[in-house]
């Protein structure tokens, strides 16, 4: 067994996988792919639901990813999860789309049927469950801010957001001209008649202290989708004087229990969330793809706090 294994490696799989033992049918694409905690959790569900299979890593880069992903049917796999930076061009890759996948325009989870490879967002939904999780509210009662939307999670996000036609969505990135471009394709879930004042119901900023400010006002929700605070010396991507207690901050990212934006969070008395729990369920939504049962959710959150 390899910690990682490449193209290569894909290539000759049949020499590769000869002693592997349960058998190798599910992956996830990366580069870089060693953080990826996909196979902690994946290979719990498998054991847990007795599936004889496991799930590993592939150091993909993305010249090879459509090699690497045409082969994946030939070889008997299941599925395979994506992540940075093959979220969107694997979207043009695949055979087939769910609606959902189509829209969002970015896929991380490919199922295979037969040839076909067939691509899913499960990142949106596993926000909305994760959401639902830690702050147990439903996002169509929120008004929501969502930082970095130029990315594949930001924009899952935010498309889960206006698919569940929560209250408000309000979009910043750092490339103002990303956010006005989702705000175009995002417009037309936002035309009911919901009574809030002034403010528009979906509407850009430019990622600015003082329309930050104004807006946070009107915000029940903030969620960072950028790799700000995968560092710990990173900035907070809000400026940490406007967090009030009456906000709720999801931080999307898992690597760490707090971030400098959930240590902001908790220091102004507002509730916080990692996205342990987002990872968890867009997960837990692959597994159910693959293999139309429900996952087992408490083994594979008892394998992701442990790992
Ligand atoms: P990505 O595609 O690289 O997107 C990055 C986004 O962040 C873009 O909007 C980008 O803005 C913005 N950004 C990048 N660096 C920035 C900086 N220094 N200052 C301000 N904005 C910056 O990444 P991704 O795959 O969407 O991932 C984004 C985050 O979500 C990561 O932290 C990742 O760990 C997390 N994530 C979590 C889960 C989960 O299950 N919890 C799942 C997926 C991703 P521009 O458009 O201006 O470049």
């Amino acid at each position: 067994m390899k910690e990682i294994y490449t193209l290569a490696d894909l290539k000759n799989w049949e020499k590769t996988a000869r002693n592997i033992d349960p058998p190798v049918r599910l992956a996830v694409f990366g580069d870089p792919v060693a953080h990826s905690a996909s196979p902690l959790m994946q290979n719990a569900a498998l054991h847990a639901c007795a599936i004889d299979a496991q799930y590993v890593r592939f150091h993909i880069i993305p010249q090879e990813l459509e090699t690497a992903l045409r082969l994946l049917p030939k070889l008997n796999f299941i599925g395979v999860n994506l992540t940075t930076p093959h979220k969107a061009a694997a979207h043009g890759l695949m055979d087939a789309l769910d609606e959902r996948a189509q829209r969002i325009g970015a896929i991380n989870t490919a199922s295979i049927d037969g040839e076909k490879l067939v691509g899913w967002n499960t990142d949106g939904f596993g926000f909305a469950r994760a959401i639902r999780s830690e702050f147990s509210v439903d996002l169509r009662d929120l008004r929501v801010m969502v930082l970095g939307v130029g990315g594949g999670a930001g924009r899952a996000i935010a498309w889960q957001c206006a698919l569940e036609r929560c209250e408000r969505l309000v979009l910043v990135n750092r490339a103002l001209v990303k956010a006005k471009e989702l705000e175009r394709e995002l417009a037309r879930y936002f035309t009911g008649p919901r009574l809030l004042g002034p403010v528009a119901r979906l509407e850009t900023i430019p990622w600015e202290e003082s329309p930050l400010r104004f807006q946070l006002s009107q915000i029940d929700l903030v969620v960072n989708a950028t790799p700000l605070g995968m560092n710990q010396t990173d900035p907070s991507p809000v400026p940490i004087s406007l967090l009030a207690p009456h906000l709720m901050i999801f931080d999307t990212i898992y690597k760490s229990v707090s971030t400098p934006l959930l240590r902001a969070t908790a220091d102004a008395g507002a509730r916080g969330a990692n996205g342990l729990a987002m990872l968890l369920h867009q997960g837990a939504l692959a597994f159910e793809i693959w293999f139309n049962r429900p996952a087992p959710i408490a083994e594979m959150r008892q394998a992701l706090v442990a790992g």
